[in-house]
């Protein structure tokens, strides 16, 4: 079995180390885009690029029946962004059983295995609609921009994120994430010279360690970014928190958030508060014995992959919760050194990752899979 699969992890290897090489930051996707664009077209595949940046391929049917656009899909992403700026060197390179370089596993590679995928449904159509999408804006402030476009604007029946480095797991359900930015803003002036007027990188602090105090114990929250000020000397005129609050009920996500958000808002005179939401990745969670997550286990155990970790994440999925989408995320290979430009992924695990998919996109789009 696995002789014959060979050539398609060969092709894998050789798709994931070209696009890692195309640099993908959260919101300047489309070098990217265009490449898998091209090379889902090169298949014969119908392309779209829609409005945000995604690049979405309803499949045809088989009898080369175009499915109507109404007609819910089971719908399979994987996600174009990484978190590296245009800056880092993208010199993505193999090394014995192993593939290294920025973002080639997160997420990469599962880019590679859906392509690798739309190869064989483009020779092998599905009996009930299926559409691939690459997402923009999973990563850092992206917040899941494409995913949460992509399932208000096509039909979806159910959801299948696809990340690199998650063989060992199904993540059923998402730890919600909320996003708070606060800014002050004052005269500013000289340390001296205007001593007394209000400063801004103060009233970040003093509002900031009110924010802390104010969260309940056991609940998470995280200060990740503070700017304030231009000099030692001068009374700062502009100051700016970024937190990230999660939970895994999203009532409760809710909840801290508004305590934050009083605690940020407060302000002394001569300085003007301001606090934006810039991200929510709702919580939820797909029932344990929907016929998706049955279709996912079963896949795995077609395929010879032990039963996998079931567990709560921040993937995708987060955007199907909200619209009561069925969803799960899926992986590819095993690695390590997400988000660092030291990561990796191992290549042998690939056979299994991609034939457990195939094995779950087979079974979710049967007619009467259920799902
Ligand atoms: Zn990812």
């Amino acid at each position: 079995m696995l002789a014959s699969l060979d050539p398609l992890v060969e092709q894998i290897v050789a798709t994931t180390l070209e696009l890692t090489a195309v640099p993908a930051p959260t919101g300047d996707e489309g070098d990217r885009a265009a490449v898998v664009g091209r090379r889902l077209a090169d298949l014969g595949l119908p392309v779209e690029h829609d409005e945000v940046g995604n690049v979405v391929s309803r499949l045809p049917l088989a009898g080369g029946r175009v499915p109507p656009v109404d007609a819910p899909a089971l719908v399979v992403s994987a996600h174009l962004d990484t978190v590296f700026g245009r800056d880092v060197a993208l010199e993505p390179r193999r090394d014995g059983e192993r593939l290294l370089g920025p973002g080639i596993g997160d997420d990469t590679v599962a880019l590679a295995a859906l392509l690798a995928l739309a190869g064989e449904l483009a020779a092998s159509p599905p009996p009930t609609p299926v559409v691939l999408a690459a997402t923009v804006g999973e990563e850092g402030l992206g917040d899941l921009r494409g995913a949460k476009h992509l399932l208000r604007s096509v039909p979806t029946r159910a959801f299948v994120a696809v990340e690199g480095h998650l063989l060992d797991d199904l993540v059923t359900g998402g730890i919600g994430a909320l996003r708070l930015c606060a800014t002050y803003r004052g005269s500013g002036g000289h340390s001296w010279g205007d001593r007394g007027a209000a400063s801004a990188a103060h009233a970040l602090l003093v509002a900031g360690a009110a924010a802390l105090k104010a969260v309940p114990a056991g609940r998470h929250v995280n200060v990740g970014v503070i700017e304030a000020g231009t000099t030692v000397n001068a009374i700062a005129a502009e100051a700016r928190l970024l937190v990230d609050l999660r939970d895994e009920d999203d009532g409760r996500l809710r909840r801290t958030a508004t305590l934050v958000r009083r605690a940020l808002e407060a302000a002394p005179r001569g300085i003007h508060a301001t606090v934006e939401q810039v991200g929510h990745r709702p919580a939820g969670q797909t029932p344990r014995d929907h016929p998706l997550l049955r279709a996912a286990r079963a896949a795995r155990a077609d395929v010879g992959l032990p039963r996998a970790r079931e567990d709560s994440g921040s993937t995708e999925c987060n955007a199907a919760f909200p619209l009561g989408i069925p969803t799960v995320c899926v992986g590819i290979t095993r690695g390590a050194d997400m988000h660092r430009t030291s990561e990796w992924v191992a290549i042998p695990p690939i056979a299994d990752g991609i034939a457990a998919l195939r094995a779950l996109v087979r079974r979710a789009s049967a007619e009467d899979s259920g799902v």
